[in-house]
């Protein structure tokens, strides 16, 4: 079976995991730094702080902008559930912005009406959350300038989107934001099993999310009340959680970001060859001026009408995994317990009802990839032939 995504691990990968276990501290040494400094070198961002999930990450930045109960934050209905759930760990309500049909991502339009009628409402959002879909950024110049003229907070859930690229430099230096989120969960572009990081350009905000990180405990004098008696003294002074990333973890982190460029690369070669097999398929593709700036987590298809089960279950009769994603957060039944419906975001439960991701990691051979293309051709064709012999059968009944 060829899945929709997976991991690559090397020798060179798991001799890095193995010296920490034999050599160096489990938790807290060397590596989790090392690993963050990597991070910045590779972004350009100033400061990174590694956890343990994206999720994580999504919750010490909002909780680092004093989201809280009271307060409203936005992101978009496709995407993974954490992108809205961190929001509610803070106690504060979620709202949606749906998206451009096209690039599948936020749209400033959309943005920019939802703000002006806020304003007249008193009900701006004190953040937003974008999310960079299959990898491509979102227009963040545009986004981050409208969210400064109504003082509103950014972060980028850029879990997709590490290695990819933003008017020629990387996704992830947060020029256009408060903080940039990433995941190293494995069907991501480089992995640590479970983990996720955090980067800002604002010192302030990066020690405010690594205090909530560390379970709201400072060794900083500066931070601290009263008179300390000695170098064992730490104090409490936010409730924080334990979201720490392992070294074992940081080590493996580090190893994977040496080979993202080249992971990259295959995956841009694999959506380049997707472009030139699929164009003539009744499909809608990803938009192809993508090809050079995403960092193709997923590439997603659209039908045009076909049964989309059938299709799922033809490619898996074919031994090809594919994957919808994702269902729109707004109809989660917990989101719609909190009054969101059918019908409030068009343009993503569009998209939704309509899509089907398809193979594409960058271990993935060009046999693989070619099998995956003859697959879906036989599909489509199918599941075109039985609607017509279903719509024939309707006719005659
Ligand atoms: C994977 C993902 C997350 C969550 O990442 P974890 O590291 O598994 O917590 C959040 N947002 C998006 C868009 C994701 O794809």
């Amino acid at each position: 079976m060829i899945p929709y995504g997976k991991h690559s691990i090397d020798q060179q990968d798991i001799l890095a995991v193995v010296d920490v276990l034999e050599n160096q501290f489990l938790t807290q040494g060397k590596q989790v730094p090392a690993f963050e400094e990597a991070l910045c070198q590779y972004t350009g961002a100033q400061y990174a702080l590694a956890v343990n999930s994206a999720t994580s990450a999504l919750h010490v930045a909002c909780l680092a902008l004093d989201v809280k109960a009271g307060d409203i934050v936005w992101t978009t209905p496709i995407t993974f559930v954490a992108t809205a759930n961190c929001i509610r760990f803070c106690g504060a309500d979620v709202d949606f912005v749906d998206i451009n049909p096209r690039s599948r991502n936020f749209c400033p339009t959309a943005l920019a009406q939802k703000l002006e009628i806020a304003q007249a409402e008193k009900r701006l959002p004190k953040a937003i959350i974008a999310v960079h879909f299959a990898g491509y950024s979102c227009e963040m110049q545009q986004i981050y300038t409208l969210c400064q003229q109504y003082g509103v907070k950014v972060i980028e859930d850029a879990c997709h989107a590490l290695g990819g690229d933003y008017q020629g430099e990387k996704i992830g230096n947060c020029r256009y934001s408060d903080f940039t989120v990433f995941s190293f969960h494995p069907v991501k572009s480089i992995t640590t099993a479970e983990g996720g990081a955090l980067l800002s350009n604002q010192q302030r905000l990066i020690e405010r999310a690594t205090l909530f990180a560390k379970h709201g405990v400072t060794r900083e004098q500066a931070q601290m009340q009263d008179v300390v008696e000695g170098p064992w003294c730490y104090q409490q002074v936010e409730l924080g959680f334990n979201y720490r990333m392992s070294d074992l973890q940081a080590a493996l982190g580090i190893t994977q970001l040496a080979k993202l460029d080249a992971f990259i690369t295959r995956r841009r070669t694999l959506a380049d060859n997707y472009f030139n097999h699929l164009e003539n398929l009744p499909l809608q593709l990803p938009d192809k001026k993508q090809l050079a700036e995403s960092a193709w987590h997923l590439y997603a298809v659209e039908l045009k009408g076909q049964n989309r089960l059938q299709v799922y279950q033809l490619l898996q009769q074919a031994g090809v995994h594919a994957n919808v994603h994702y269902s729109p957060v707004h109809l989660q039944p917990y989101y719609q317990k909190l009054g969101f419906n059918k019908g409030d975001f068009p343009a993503a439960e569009h998209y939704a009802a309509h899509t089907l991701t398809i193979p594409l990691f960058q271990s993935m051979t060009d046999e693989q990839q070619l099998h995956v293309v003859q697959a879906l051709e036989q599909a489509l064709e199918q599941a075109l032939e039985q609607a017509l012999e279903q719509a024939l059968r309707d006719c005659t009944k």
